[in-house]
């Protein structure tokens, strides 16, 4: 199972960087589409991935620095299936129907095909605001690797929601934005431990986790720790 970073806050020598995040599984499922659509088709690009490879996009959660890239794909890409959340609200559907992408809506646990799922809707809040939001879940050769846009909903959450897709299954990665960069030091540990607890094997924490919460990852998962950046190619 192939993931390709294509978005990042920090990227690999050479790729563009911009605040967001998106990544390529499996060669053909785009899972979010950073802030902006032209570091992101340059990163493309780069990694020589063809627009046609793409097969469907899923959005994790209705805000810019996971939806600015969107709408270029969608006129690039007419009648791509963008996998949302019943939640995401009015203007992010109509602008897709808009585009000619198909809306697929989940509120639990759907299969794209064999090898790639999405959780479907986890309710989550961001500044006093509804903020659902969902994961993508591909399986590995000995488990499966959960993959977050923002984590809103709480990064032990989204696990959760994956994990009850898929019971006993082993999570090979927790991979994405984690939201911890506003959390004090208990809260970041306290999350560090759950993860540990749930037996999550390798973690690749960026965007929005925080410096600290990625410090504390990186002491206490060591060589289990996946740094990211856009460029970052992963074999699972
Ligand atoms: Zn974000
Ligand atoms: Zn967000």
């Amino acid at each position: 199972m192939k993931i390709e970073i294509l978005y990042d806050n920090t990227s690999c020598g050479g790729f563009k960087s911009g605040w967001g995040f998106s990544c390529l599984v499996d060669g053909r499922i785009l899972f979010d589409t950073g802030e902006a659509p032209e570091p992101l088709f340059e990163n493309i690009n780069r990694l020589n991935i063809r627009l046609e490879q793409i097969e469907a996009a899923v959005i994790s959660h209705n805000h810019w620095d996971h939806t600015g890239g969107l709408w270029e794909l969608l006129k690039k890409r007419q009648g791509l299936k963008v996998y949302a959340c019943p939640g995401f609200g009015a203007d992010f559907k109509s602008r897709v129907a808009a585009l000619g992408g198909i809306l697929i809506e989940s509120d639990s646990c759907r299969s794209i095909d064999d090898r790639i799922s999405v959780t479907g809707e986890v309710p989550g809040s961001y500044k006093g605001a509804a903020m659902p939001e969902q994961a993508l879940i591909a399986k590995t050769g000995n488990g499966m690797a959960v993959i977050t846009g923002c984590s809103h909903p709480g990064i032990v959450a989204m696990i959760e929601k994956a994990r009850a897709c898929f019971p006993g299954t082993p999570i090979t990665l927790a991979l994405g934005g984690f939201h911890l960069k506003d959390e004090d030091a208990g809260t970041i540990d306290s999350v560090v431990s759950s993860l540990e607890k749930m037996g999550v094997f390798k973690v690749g924490p960026t965007h929005c986790t925080g410096e600290e919460a990625k410090t504390l990852f990186r002491n206490r998962f060591g060589g289990r720790y996946v740094p990211i950046c856009a460029g970052t190619q992963l074999e699972l």
